[in-house]
């Protein structure tokens, strides 16, 4: 009877396959807690203004050791988030808000910090200016470490978490990975976060099975208890019962085997049962991820994301510094091909050198090909750039948020006209990415002017579904392996013909979802890095994969 009672299954989102045990250790987000409290005279305000100063000049200093500690742990890319959270905090810091908040409601300097940057948060996430991506967690990630400074905490939580814990958070930002990214966590679980969070990317570049949308995942496990984390299905055990986690163990064991197996034949080619060669490639978007891509025997780029060589800078890059640095990132890969997609700004995504006009639903708005078209200078640059980049390497290139065969039109035109003002005639192929219903329903008029197709279904999943890709609140609906995304697949698949039909959102990374893709009429899969063996090996045995 008592074994009945047990076996608390917590339902969440997958965000990194792999599967995990042991013992939950949580953490709070300090900007949610009830903090210490003091009334503040109005000769006091000055004191307290200091206390903030001394310790914004603490976390600056942090913010260098963190971004040294990633660069070795991870790779430069990943550390100028920090040095962007440095310009971030300065800037925060010249307003007199703070100041104001103590003066008018006597509060102390922590809690005038909890509500003042509770306040910009939420002005963030309306306001037309906001020019990096996820600034909201920015501010808040901010927030938290003067906190915490102010405290008197010398040390992250995270610091004190055992090794092999599972870590249990409400959310994961990006100061909180200098502190797992090294040591050896079992697992991740956290209550917020969208398959294109930082703390996303950062645990699928890390390996670790991790599991967002975990509602309350904070307030209904315990610390110490011990939890299950299955990563492929999205699922977290509490309190399992012995039948549970026997079987639990078992598939860590063989899944440690597979995984090593798969390890081992990553450099050979995934070549289904019937003898069809699958490329399995990697989606990347700076150096370290290419490193990881050739040690796990990627056939090639499937997807290079561009938007990092424009959104950390103060201006358009050239023609020559696109091509310097994006020949020198796919350098490693030698002459394995390259599908580079075209910067894919708009919604979520600004570049704050451009003052683009406030949407009333930017995710409807003019986002990818659409602000391209807008913006023919920024397209042009990438254009010149890759057709000369083309005449050394092979590259494909790939063009966001197609919803009618006229965007690839003007894409194509564009590229023809580029070509043959600088006098290449062979063009490389375009590649339409496959992102809205609209795109998937008319995949035969898009191959009029596509060479091949890539489905983004993290795209196609919200607009499918009507659920935005970071918002948790509808995370029910955000389900990239439902039967009517999958419908949609199959349709493409169909009408696709003879043409390349791959995939590079994330259900090509999740080996349970393989083996429905290729019957589904996909012949290539572009996945993180450290996803390739296990990808592999899902192309050669699906059925493995998918018990
Ligand atoms: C997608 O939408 O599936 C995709 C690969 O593009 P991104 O995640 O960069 O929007
Ligand atoms: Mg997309």
């Amino acid at each position: 009877m008592m074994e009945n009672q047990r076996n608390i299954e917590l339902p969440g989102t997958s965000m990194a396959p792999g599967m995990a045990m042991g013992k939950a250790f949580i953490y709070r987000d300090i900007l949610e807690d009830d903090l210490f409290r003091y009334e503040v005279k109005p000769d006091q305000v000055d004191e307290e203004c200091e206390r903030i100063h001394r310790a914004a000049e603490q976390v600056l200093q942090d913010l260098d050791k963190s971004s040294h500690r990633i660069t070795q742990q991870l790779g430069s890319y990943q550390a100028e988030i920090f040095t962007a959270h440095q310009a971030i905090l300065r800037e925060l810091l010249r307003s007199k808000e703070l100041r104001q908040e103590m003066e008018r409601k006597h509060v102390n300097a922590e809690v005038a910090i909890q509500r003042v940057f509770r306040r910009w948060a939420g002005k963030m996430k309306t306001d037309k200016n906001k020019n990096i991506m996820e600034r909201t967690a920015d501010i808040m990630d901010l927030g938290r470490q003067l906190e915490r400074t102010l405290m008197g905490m010398s040390v992250h939580p995270l610091e004190e978490m055992p090794e092999d814990s599972v870590l249990v958070a409400s959310q994961l930002l990006p100061s909180d990975a200098v502190f797992f990214s090294g040591r050896d966590t079992a697992a991740i679980a956290v209550e917020r976060g969208g398959p294109a969070s930082h703390c996303a990317l950062m645990v699928r570049q890390m390996g670790i099975p991790g599991i967002y949308n975990v509602t309350d995942a904070t307030e209904q496990v315990t610390a110490g208890e011990l939890l299950l984390v299955d990563g492929f299905r999205g699922v977290l055990v509490k309190q399992p019962n012995t039948a549970t986690s026997k079987r639990f163990e078992k598939r860590i064991k063989s899944n440690r085997k597979r995984s090593a197996k798969a390890k081992k034949q990553c450099r050979e080619p995934a070549v289904t049962a019937d003898g069809t060669r699958i490329p399995v490639m990697a989606n990347i978007a700076n150096r370290e991820d290419v490193q990881v891509a050739v040690e796990n025997g990627a056939d090639g780029v499937g997807l290079y994301r561009l938007e990092g060589l424009f959104m950390l800078r103060k201006n358009v890059p050239t023609e020559t510094e696109l091509l310097d640095e994006i020949s020198e990132t796919l350098r490693p890969l030698k002459d394995k091909p390259a599908l580079i997609r075209l910067l894919d700004i708009g919604s979520d995504k600004n570049l704050p050198y451009l003052n683009f006009d406030e949407e009333p639903a930017p995710c409807f708005g003019m986002r990818g090909v659409r602000r391209l078209l807008a913006h023919p200078e920024l397209l042009r640059v990438q254009i010149r750039a890759l057709l000369r980049l083309s005449q050394s390497r092979s590259v494909q290139i790939m063009v966001p948020m197609v919803t009618i065969k006229e965007d690839m039109q003007a894409v194509r035109r564009m590229v023809q006209s580029e070509a043959s003002e600088v006098g290449i005639s062979d063009t490389p192929p375009l590649v339409a990415m496959i992102e809205t219903p609209a795109a998937a329903l008319s995949v035969r008029e898009i191959l009029e002017f596509a060479d091949a197709l890539s489905l983004g279904t993290n795209d196609l999943t919200q607009y499918t579904m009507a659920a935005g890709r970071q918002n948790h609140l509808v995370h029910r609906y955000f389900k990239d392996n439902h039967p009517a995304v999958f419908r949609l697949i199959q349709i493409a698949g169909a009408e696709a013909g003879e043409a390349t039909l791959g995939i590079c959102g994330e259900l090509a990374g999740r080996p349970d979802a393989v083996g429905a893709l290729l019957s589904n009429g996909i012949n290539l899969l572009s996945v993180a890095p450290p996803l390739i063996p296990t990808i592999k090996d899902a192309v050669r045995q699906p059925r493995i994969w998918q018990e």
